[in-house]
């Protein structure tokens, strides 16, 4: 009989882990699914950054990099602030990391003392809420609803603040959702913030796929006071096809990333050196490849949203950014389809696993029981097919 971490036992399973497990083994059985589940581009890296990486390798860029990753690469991403989001940082005010999500690991570690809230909306990214018990605080959630572009504001801040309340995690554009904090709105989140002294966490690594004419505005350069409360999280995985090299990272005061580096420094050591230097490239070089793939996943959720609202029984909102879509099924719950009948998020995912061979999200994972959440980084074929059984299922 062990007696292990109690912090520990309280981090729960993926639990989109279930479901894709399912489906694997499906797959691996050869049965044809089609899967909506991703959440990473299907594309391959741009060659131009494949060859620096190749060429890191060769020339044997492959030990021990500072801690908190190499001054060019920092040199890029303060070109990358200013350029992108009117961002004067210097390299002292950043630390790259093993992908955007241990960027927020970091930062959630930086600033948390035991018992501290951080809030966020629902639907979530998969992550936080464990991220933030791992870091001793607490979630705190404000459910967002879609007539509202799942967006919150001051009033539901003022809502859940105590004197416990810490930190926002921001993520726009969001995963699950697509949506795109205005500039008007992030003014007032931002200056509720500053009066209350709360923590941003701007989780902006979806910054590059936003659609139509919306504009991506950094919380961050609102203002000089917003500046230094808020902790800028971004990465290469999304932008640049780039999961696999695990490379994110943070822009925040000088004090908070200097704890960021030290814990790192401990636990990880630097990020991959062959990837930094792959990045200096992703972030420097041609960006015709990121414009590129932008023009695919327009494509594909204009099809995805039009086709999934003519579904009877299913509706969803155009997302504005980001790669996935948020499937409305409330016109289903309590109707039973091929003897099942359809109570959860998790029952609508597994009927269209079992029955229409459809693997998706369950939007129980996201903390939202009333949606399924469709990935668009696949294929225009997969998407047709995928959607067809679906409207089959659903419309029998
Ligand atoms: N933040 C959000 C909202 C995400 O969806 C993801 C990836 O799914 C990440 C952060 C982490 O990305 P990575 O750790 O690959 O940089």
């Amino acid at each position: 009989d062990f007696i292990l971490s109690t912090k520990g036992l309280r981090i729960e399973p993926s639990i989109t882990l279930e479901i894709t497990a399912k489906a694997k083994a499906m797959k691996d059985s050869g049965i044809d699914v089609v899967s909506f589940g991703a959440g990473e581009p299907d594309f391959n890296t741009p060659e131009n950054i494949q060859n620096e990486g190749i060429r890191a390798i060769k020339e044997g860029l492959t030990r021990y990099t500072p801690a908190s990753g190499i001054v060019e690469l920092k040199n890029a991403i303060c070109e990358k602030f200013k350029e992108d989001n009117n961002l004067d940082y210097k390299p002292s005010n950043i630390i790259i990391s093993s992908g955007a999500k241990h960027s927020i690991h970091n930062a959630l570690l930086a600033i948390l003392n035991p018992g501290d809230e951080v809030i966020f909306g629902t639907p979530y990214w998969v992550s936080y809420p464990d991220l933030v018990k791992l870091a001793d605080g607490v979630p705190v959630y404000i459910e967002t609803k879609e007539e509202n572009d799942f967006k919150f504001n001051v009033e539901d801040l003022n809502r859940v603040l105590t004197d416990k309340t810490k930190a926002i995690i921001l993520n726009s554009p969001s995963n699950p959702t697509g949506s795109i904090y205005t500039e008007e709105e992030l003014r007032a989140i931002a200056d509720w913030a500053v009066k209350n002294k709360v923590f941003i966490i701007s989780d902006e690594i979806y910054e590059k796929l936003i659609y139509d004419n919306n504009k991506h505005i950094s919380i961050a350069s609102l203002n000089e006071d917003i500046k230094n409360l808020t902790i800028v999280i971004n990465g290469m995985s999304k932008s640049h096809a780039m999961t696999g090299w695990r490379i994110g990272y943070a822009a925040a005061h000088e004090k908070i990333v200097k704890i960021m580096s030290n814990i790192q420094s401990h636990a990880t050591s630097n990020p991959c050196s062959i990837s930094q230097y792959a990045s200096v490239e992703g972030l420097k070089g041609d960006q015709a490849s990121v414009e590129e793939m932008k023009r695919h996943f327009v494509e594909r959720r204009d099809y995805m949203a039009e086709t999934i609202n003519s579904i009877k029984g299913l509706s969803c909102r155009k997302p504005e950014g980001a790669f996935y879509i948020m499937i409305n099924f409330t016109q289903l719950l309590g109707k039973t389809i091929k003897g099942k009948e359809i109570n959860s998020s998790m029952d609508f995912a597994n009927l269209l696993l079992d029955e229409a061979k459809v693997a998706v999200v369950p939007g129980v994972a996201f903390g939202d029981d009333k949606y399924i959440r469709l990935s668009y980084a696949t294929s225009m074929d997969n998407i047709k097919e995928g959607l067809r059984r679906i409207k089959e299922i659903v419309e029998e």
